[in-house]
């Protein structure tokens, strides 16, 4: 048999979205590749893309369920693994209600047919979900009460902009696409800061970079504000015409002398002064901000506060401008089946994802009888690991779908085994930077005849006599879930398989100065957010105080080879601790030795490695590393932020020893 190429696309949770090809030889996928085709990612792929063939054939993977029999794991038949799944979950729903089940999802994979899993516990009766986010929902949160949604300007209109600000995004490593238009940016002119504790790999296309003490770029952008207001640098057109409360902003601002911001931040007045000059005198200008700074208690602020400096200087709703932090743009048409089963559930229980071993300890009425865990591996991301394996002990019966035996999945009593983007016929898109709907073609059939969720829900409904489930073929679930982006934007079903869709005319957010916040202007006062008890306007939340005994302060970054843990899984060794040459001194260390780091909550062994990139006082360590390795979040507390329920990882303070 000849050779066939065949598109698919990149599922994993990234910015990005990219287009890929891969090579079947005699039924067996011999190579992938990125697809040159696709208008934004190019052929350009990271190396987490191109693990997604040697995962696939991994001799780890799981590819049968299995169930823990005396403590050891033994193969079991899909029909023994559906009726015990079957009969577990209809006992707990008639002794304790269908809330006893906890479902646990996240995002370790996009498309939209693994999206059923919601659904099967909507029709179920309606399981306990989360609220909140681990990932970015302070930013999130923050932006809705600013603008009203959640939009970033196209990545083509990076190149109209003189002014770029990257805040706290690292996008040589985790955007990579980004980093064609601000080359290109640069080129033509461009001037790029970058703003971060760690002077990270994008430090090296910025023109200028800035490197802030953790959880203070708040107050920075504060500070910028209040010189702007006193130098009469703000545009007072764009302020009368579409922003609501300048005059309470500017009251608070007024105490964010240079001085004192230059205090708080670690970063010298007459930068501040410059950068403020350059953000309004070289116009348009743009910022892009990151995930890390709302990993702090002040995190939603941090996101207001610089959000505002968009406002203030008119640069939004303009080519060139904008405060870009996430793009929800597809998502808002798709819909159909899952959408439709939220409806179902008339009393929900929800916690905080957070705070997941908090609720699993303290549930009652009726306490967690069944953990359900899909696209997620918990036991690394969570916060506060210690505490959340003792909790997860506590329940009765727990079942992980995942292709590896995650750390998570070892907890389990059942764990059954799912497809890779390469067995599967998905549509994808992401809500963070790529504007694009992505089509994957099922490149091959699933090893050992896996099921993958739609079928595997599917057949458990079933088999549980969920009569309205919607019985119908992936396709048909397709069509409906996209109806509404068909009918609105006259696609047809064939056009986005064959096709790479975009929306047209989405370019510049708030272009018409039309916002969609209650007053329909820009919110720099918002009622909304009083009601909700928090600061009605952008405020700075002091968090630089350290724990006694804990002087260093924990940041957890994404590394560029993995998402979150799903690289590291064959990974040896331990991690490594990086710290500058002034912490290594102070804390009296030895650069050829192991380090022990430990926090209020855990401790682990780590190597260490001495680099000016890491500011006084900071430690840094990648995130996603197994428990085998040194799992950072056994050191990181559950705290919350203050607005959408986001994790503060970076709460995190923790001390060096040997
Ligand atoms: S992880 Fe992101 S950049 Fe890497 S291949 Fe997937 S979509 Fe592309």
């Amino acid at each position: 048999m000849g050779e066939k190429k065949i598109r698919f696309a990149c599922p994993l949770d990234c910015f990005d979205g990219c287009a890929m090809i891969a090579t079947v030889k005699n039924e067996k996928i011999t190579k992938i590749e990125g697809d040159k085709d696709h208008p934004l990612t190019g052929g350009f792929v990271c190396q987490k893309g191109k693990k997604h063939l040697e995962r696939m054939y991994h001799p780890d993977r799981i590819l049968n369920p299995k169930k823990k029999y005396r403590g050891k794991w033994i193969d079991i038949s899909y029909e023994d693994a559906i009726d015990e799944i079957a009969n577990r979950l209809t006992d707990i729903k008639d002794k304790y209600g269908s809330e006893a089940v906890l479902h646990f999802y996240d995002s370790g994979y996009g498309g939209l047919s693994k999206t059923v899993d919601k659904m099967f516990f909507n029709y179920y009766g309606g399981a306990t979900t989360h609220t909140g986010s681990l990932c970015w929902g302070a930013g999130i949160a923050a932006q809705k009460i600013d603008f009203g949604s959640n939009q970033s300007h196209a990545p083509e209109d990076f190149l109209n902009s003189k002014t770029i600000i990257i805040w706290g995004r690292n996008p040589a490593d985790t955007n990579i696409h980004l980093m064609k238009y601000l080359n290109e940016a640069k080129k033509r002119g461009a001037f790029i800061y970058l703003i971060d504790p760690i002077r990270t790999n994008t430090a090296k296309i910025a023109s200028e970079y800035i490197q802030i003490k953790p959880a203070t770029d708040g107050a920075l952008a504060l500070g910028i504000a209040n010189y702007l207001i006193n130098e009469k640098l703000i545009d007072r057109d764009f302020i009368e015409g579409h922003v609501k409360g300048f005059e309470e902003y500017k009251r608070y601002a007024q105490d964010f002398t240079l001085d004192y911001v230059e205090e708080i931040t670690g970063i010298d007045k007459e930068r501040i002064k410059k950068l403020a000059q350059n953000y309004v005198g070289n116009k348009p200008s743009s910022i892009i901000i990151g995930y890390g700074l709302q990993r702090y208690k002040n995190g939603g602020n941090n996101i207001r506060c610089i959000d505002a400096l968009g406002a203030l200087t008119g640069n939004i709703g303009i080519s060139g401008g904008g405060v870009n932090y996430s793009n929800k743009l597809i998502g808002e048409y798709i819909d159909g089946e899952v959408k439709k089963s939220d409806a179902l559930v008339r009393n929900r229980r929800s916690y905080s994802k957070t705070r997941f071993a908090e609720f699993l300890m303290n549930a009652n009425n009726p306490s967690v009888k069944c953990l359900f865990i899909t696209k997620a591996n918990p036991l690394v991301q969570v916060p506060n690991i210690g505490k959340t394996i003792e909790a997860i002990k506590k329940v009765d019966f727990k079942v992980v779908i995942d292709m590896f035996m995650t750390d998570t999945a070892k907890y389990a009593d059942l764990v059954l085994p799912t497809t890779s983007i390469l067995e599967e016929e998905e549509f994808l898109y992401s809500s963070m930077y790529s504007p694009y709907l992505n089509y994957s073609n099922r490149v091959a059939e699933p090893l050992n005849n896996i099921m993958g969720e739609y079928e595997f829900f599917r057949v458990l409904a079933k088999k549980m006599k969920i009569d309205d489930y919607p019985d119908i073929e992936r396709e048909e679930f397709f069509k409906r879930a996209l109806r509404p982006l068909m009918e609105t934007f006259n696609v047809s079903y064939e056009y986005l398989k064959e096709d790479y869709f975009t929306i047209n005319n989405r370019d510049i957010p708030w272009k018409d100065k039309k916002f969609n916040t209650p007053s329909g202007k820009y919110e720099l006062y918002s009622e909304a957010a009083e009601k909700q008890g928090m600061s009605p306007i952008p405020v700075h939340i002091p968090s630089n105080v350290r724990e006694k005994g804990y002087n260093l302060r924990l940041i957890t970054p994404h590394f560029k080879n993995s998402l979150h843990s799903q690289h590291y899984a064959f990974e040896e060794g331990i991690p490594t601790a990086y710290i500058n040459n002034n912490t290594f001194k102070e804390n009296n260390l030895e650069s050829d030795k192991l380090v022990r780091i430990k926090s209020k909550y855990g401790e682990l062994e780590v190597k260490l490695e001495v680099s000016e990139d890491i500011g006084d006082g900071v430690v840094m360590i990648y995130e996603g590393w197994w428990h085998k390795n040194g799992s950072v979040n056994f050191l990181t507390p559950d705290y919350i932020s203050d607005m959408g329920e986001q994790a503060a990882y970076y709460e995190c303070f923790c001390r060096l020893s040997q």
